[in-house]
């Protein structure tokens, strides 16, 4: 809002921002807050467009602060392919940290777009990106700060529209009574559609229900109140009925060919530090390994990858743009891109000289090289993190992770003769048919690796940091996993004491997630439109942000559960049968749910499914490419 230029163009050939009350409230109560920038806007390559020049004005909105939202490379890909519409302007929208919620209250100030300080309840539509379940209440956090009314139902007119995205949606039902569409797959075209059918409807009049009407004829497009929903006795839903013209079965929208889509090159550099202050560059999407429980390694088949060419200057052209020195390597798997090694060696040719380094997430075990390693870190050595993700072999095999003791105990010897003194492993617990005995397998397989170090490490004298995470397991839709059950928060909080009680050694440290954060994430991850009252309530008694540790409030959960009648233990610890409705049953994320049954009795006999290199198993994702194949 503190306009300067516009992509590098000075602004005054452009646009001013006027100086309004509202800025002056600002300036006095930005002093007063966390992280003021935050607030501000005027960032370099920030897209400014004159309002009286623009037909339809969207706020892209992230339930969640500008450090975190700012991060999001899909937030940037929308921003920048919406911007590039004639006649429409995208603004970014973040949830206000608590103090500056507080202090825009007080003040009678509505939250507004970072662009131009305007209202954003006098834009056309609000575009959400959900990709947490526990960022909900940050969504009505967003609506209720703009003034805009929480439910689809109260708001009648044409305007705003909202509208949410994300792998969130793949289950949009606790969400159903705030949202008036779910973008269902990949935005970068399907929203631009949803614009331009806007477009029309605001150029002929239209009613809410017509654009509605309308919308539910394009792919990937969701409205919930096109469909209704009814009930058993025992609270199982009996059936989901569209009504006229909503079709039967949504269907997740995807981009054919990557190298074709748009990739964020000029993107804006924020004015405060953020979580991932660095320019992210995507090698591919979609997973080759079919984890049953990644719900991401599902719903982002089939697998679609970039050219090492296309990459390369997408790469040269974001950096030098932006100035950042590091380049992350992001992909759900990356070492699995096919010509890793080569990229990095070109990417290095072009980041040695300037001094910018390459980081990578982190690695499997399986394909892991020093080779890969002391190529990517020429520039700066950083941690290693592994994710064996199960204690024991019959664990890991349950759960498809086709990784075993040996490739981690050997990437560990590799790394630790290497010079590496710190790795991170990476587990999950609660899973399906875990034991006792899986749980301690973790301790185990913690103390083999620092007995690996102990025998191969190249600087023993340094000591060496061995750090233990266990996530609390997830059952999430569009997986093998959909039907399971989760383990209880007391039972999560024994297995982590059985950890902590058998991990007794220094060079371990261990580090394990809040199991009611993990209830709620269950509760919504799998939640049908009734529990949206309950999201309602809690917003009521403690607001948004609950994401966070220190706004989370459990407490208030619980009550909203008992208020509302509704029981968690329902959505979280229940496993369903095969042939239960579930919630999200109107949505396809183009998986057959053959292939998630035979998955799921895999699981449960233990055996594995081979990678999509091996051979193909059938998933049914390849049905999404128009005469490409999975790039498995
Ligand atoms: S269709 Fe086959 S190759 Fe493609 S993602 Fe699915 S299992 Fe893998």
């Amino acid at each position: 809002m503190l306009m300067t230029e516009y992509g590098g163009a000075p602004c005054s050939d452009l646009y001013i921002i006027p100086e309004t009350s509202m800025y002056h409230k600002l300036e006095r109560i930005l002093p007063n807050v966390r992280k003021p920038a935050r607030y501000t806007g005027g960032e370099y390559n920030q897209i400014i467009k004159n309002p009286d020049e623009t037909e339809i004005r969207v706020a892209l909105c992230f339930p969640d602060i500008y450090d975190i939202g700012m991060s999001n490379l899909g937030m940037r890909i929308l921003y920048g392919v919406i911007n590039k519409m004639p006649g429409v302007w995208c603004e970014r929208v973040f949830e206000p940290w608590s103090d500056m919620a507080a202090a825009l209250r007080e003040n009678n100030i509505p939250l507004y777009g970072l662009e131009s300080g305007d209202p954003i309840k006098d834009f056309d539509m609000l575009g959400f990106s959900v990709g947490y379940e526990l960022s909900y209440p940050g969504i009505l956090n967003i609506l209720d700060l703009a003034g805009i009314p929480l439910k689809s139902r109260d708001r009648t007119g044409l305007a705003p529209i909202i509208f949410a995205g994300g792998t969130c949606m793949y289950n949009p039902e606790p969400l159903a009574d705030f949202i008036d569409i779910a973008v269902i797959g990949e935005g970068e075209e399907l929203d631009l559609e949803l614009i331009e059918l806007y477009r029309r409807a605001k150029r002929a009049n239209w009613s809410k229900e017509r654009f509605l009407a309308e919308a539910a004829g394009i792919d990937g497009v969701y409205v919930p109140s096109l469909y209704h929903v009814e009930y058993n006795e025992d609270k199982t839903i009996k059936s989901i009925t569209p009504k006229k013209p909503a079709p039967p079965v949504v269907k997740k929208r995807i981009v054919q060919e990557l190298d074709k889509s748009w990739f964020p090159v000029d993107t804006i550099v924020p004015s405060t530090e953020i979580v991932h202050d660095r320019t992210v560059l995507e090698l591919f999407r979609g997973c080759i390994r079919g984890c049953r429980f990644c719900q991401a390694g599902y719903v982002y088949r089939p697998v679609r990858s970039k050219s090492r060419e296309v990459l390369v200057k997408q790469a040269a052209d974001a950096l030098e743009n932006s100035g950042y020195q590091e380049l992350n390597l992001a992909s759900l798997s990356t070492s699995d891109y096919r010509e890793l090694g080569a990229l990095c060696d070109d990417l290095l040719d072009w980041c040695e000289p300037r001094n910018i380094s390459l980081s990578l997430p982190s690695l499997r075990a399986d394909n892991f090289s020093m080779e890969l390693l002391d190529r990517v870190q020429r520039v700066r050595k950083s941690g290693l993190t592994f994710a064996p993700e199960a204690g024991s072999q019959r664990l890991r095999d349950v759960i498809n992770k086709n990784v075993t003791e040996e490739d981690i105990l050997s990437a560990c010897r590799t790394a630790f003769a290497g010079g590496y003194n710190a790795v991170k492993l990476y587990f999950m617990i609660g899973l399906p048919t875990e034991t006792d005995e899986d749980i301690l397998g973790i301790v185990t397989l913690a103390k083999k690796v620092l007995g690996v170090f102990k025998e191969s490490a190249k600087n023993k004298n340094r000591g060496v940091r061995i750090t233990v995470s266990t996530s609390c397991f997830v059952p999430k839709p569009m997986t093998p996993f959909q039907w399971e059950k989760q383990d209880t928060p007391e039972e999560f909080e024994r297995k982590q004491q059985l950890i902590k009680d058998n991990l007794r050694t220094r060079a371990i440290h261990y580090s394990w997630h809040n199991p009611q954060v993990s209830l709620i994430e269950a509760v919504l991850a799998r939640g049908d439109r009734r529990t949206g009252a309950v999201l309602e309530a809690v917003y009521k008694k403690s607001g948004g942000l609950q994401a966070w540790d220190e706004c989370f409030s459990y407490d208030a959960w619980r009550s909203a559960f008992e208020e509302i009648g509704i029981n968690p233990s329902f959505y979280a610890h229940r496993e369903r049968s095969y042939d239960e409705i579930l919630p999200w049953s109107v949505i396809s994320a183009g998986i057959n749910k053959e292939h998630l049954i035979r998955e799921s009795k895999l699981a449960k006999q233990g055996k594995t499914t081979p990678d999509c290199r091996q051979r193909c198993s059938g998933c049914g994702a390849n049905s999404l490419m128009k005469g490409l194949s999975c790039d498995g």
